[in-house]
């Protein structure tokens, strides 16, 4: 690992200022992401800001009947929060399917939107990968493609997002919430917050270099059944192959997003719209203009599968 200078800021301006104020700086929340990719000098930051005292862990009301999560919220006491068990069930299903639990005590909610993808070429500097090193190449379009993303990509890159809370948030038209070194807030939808690959895949969301998320915000309960079902390689500790969260209503209406297809949580108003008509109507155009290489083409026919089982699971 390469020498670095660190500090604690204890506000969230000192924290976003501090960012501004030291060339090559990163934020470090849980550091369950960073702290890996630094040991393979994928990251060297020059100093770290640590966040990990800032006052924004907690989960409270919203005055419109939703909720604020703070961007410092562990996995775990987010996946316990009573109300997210009652109204938000998806959320806490997500959760606990990802990681192992001593992962999701250190993980936090802002943290786990920024993870970085688990393509195996991104953590072997030997190889080459665009997203790690831009124009240099990437490895996956002729190399071991099993677990990567089949929309939504790009020929610069095919990787996935790997975040199981992600696709539960984006079903649930959760909106984030940041503030930068000059005080300015925004609020951006989770659908316009991260980018698609196309000819950048190393930019990955529209967070300036000095902004920092402070919370999550939820839109009121929608009510509905929550279901949560994750695809992968064993029953724990492993990403992703295909996921699919979705809400649904006793009149076959709701909503849908999957994860371990693309480089974001992936989910298109238009499905959500048949879902009346059953899961093949719904994942043709959930992942229409899918491009498939020779080792992820089973995830189109895994998809059609996966959701079909949530929808009996639901009936
Ligand atoms: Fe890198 Fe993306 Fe290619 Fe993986 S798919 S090697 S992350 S450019």
């Amino acid at each position: 690992m390469k020498s670095f200078t660190y500090e604690r800021p204890e506000t969230v301006e000192a924290a976003a200022k501090a960012i501004t104020a030291n060339k090559n700086a990163k934020f470090l929340a849980g550091g369950t992401n960073l702290l890996d990719l630094m040991k393979l000098q994928i990251e060297a930051p020059a100093h770290i800001v640590d966040i990990g005292r800032l006052p924004l862990n907690r989960i409270e009301k919203t005055p419109d009947g939703g909720l604020r999560i703070g961007a410092m919220v562990t996995n775990t006491d987010l996946s316990a929060h009573e109300v997210i068990r009652r109204d938000y069930a998806i959320l806490t299903r997500a959760l606990q399917a990802g990681a192992s639990g001593q992962l999701r005590n250190k993980a936090t909610t802002g943290g786990n939107l920024l993870q970085r993808t688990r393509c195996p070429y991104f953590y072997d500097t030997n190889q080459d990968c665009n997203k790690r090193n831009p124009g240099s190449g990437c490895s996956a379009l002729d190399g071991a493609s099993r677990n990567l993303g089949v929309v939504g990509i790009s020929q610069s890159c095919i990787a996935t997002h790997p975040s199981d809370m992600a696709v539960a948030m984006r079903v649930l038209d959760a909106v984030v919430e940041t503030i930068n070194a000059e005080g300015v807030a925004r609020a951006i939808p989770l659908e316009a917050f991260y980018t698609l690959p196309k000819d950048t895949p190393h930019i990955e969301n529209v967070l300036a270099p000095d902004e920092i998320i402070t919370a999550v915000r939820l839109p009121k309960p929608i009510g509905g059944k929550h279901i949560y079902k994750k695809v992968r390689d064993r029953s724990s500790y492993a990403f992703a192959l295909v996921s699919v969260a979705a809400i649904l209503h006793p009149d076959k209406t709701g909503r849908v997003a999957m994860g371990g297809v693309g480089p974001q949580p992936w989910r298109r108003t238009s499905a959500d719209r048949l879902m009346p008509q059953g899961a093949k109507a719904v994942i043709d155009e959930l992942l229409k203009g899918h491009n498939t290489t020779e080792d992820n083409a089973y995830k189109i026919d895994l998809a059609h599968r996966t959701l079909a089982a949530v929808l009996r699971e639901a009936a």
